[in-house]
C-alpha cells in the first residue's frame, strides 16, 4: 500500500530492542546487524512502531505531494 509519509529512525537513539519489528504487521521494519531498516514500500504508516518505541527513536516525516 503506498503511503504519503515516511518513518525515520534516529540512529543515535535506537537501542535495537526490536520492539518496532515485532509490532509491525507489514514486516516493514527489520534489524540488520546494528541497523534498523524500514522498507518504505511495505510501510503503510500505521505509526504503531512510533508509539511502541521506548527510545522515541522513530518519527514521522510527511511527504505530501
Ligand atoms: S523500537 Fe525503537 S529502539 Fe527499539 S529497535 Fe525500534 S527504533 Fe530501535
Ligand atoms: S508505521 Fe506501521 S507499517 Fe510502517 S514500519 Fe511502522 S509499524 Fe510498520
Amino acid at each position: 500500500m503506498p503511503s504519503n509519509c515516511k518513518i525515520v529512525v534516529d540512529r543515535f537513539r535506537c537501542a535495537y530492542c526490536g520492539a518496532c519489528v515485532s509490532v509491525c504487521k507489514n514486516d516493514a521494519n527489520e534489524l540488520v546487524e546494528t541497523f534498523l531498516v524500514i522498507d518504505e514500500s511495505k510501510c503503510n504508516c500505521c505509526k504503531l512502531c512510533v508509539k511502541v518505541c521506548p527510545m522515541n527513536a522513530l518519527s514521522v516525516e510527511s511527504s505530501e505531494g
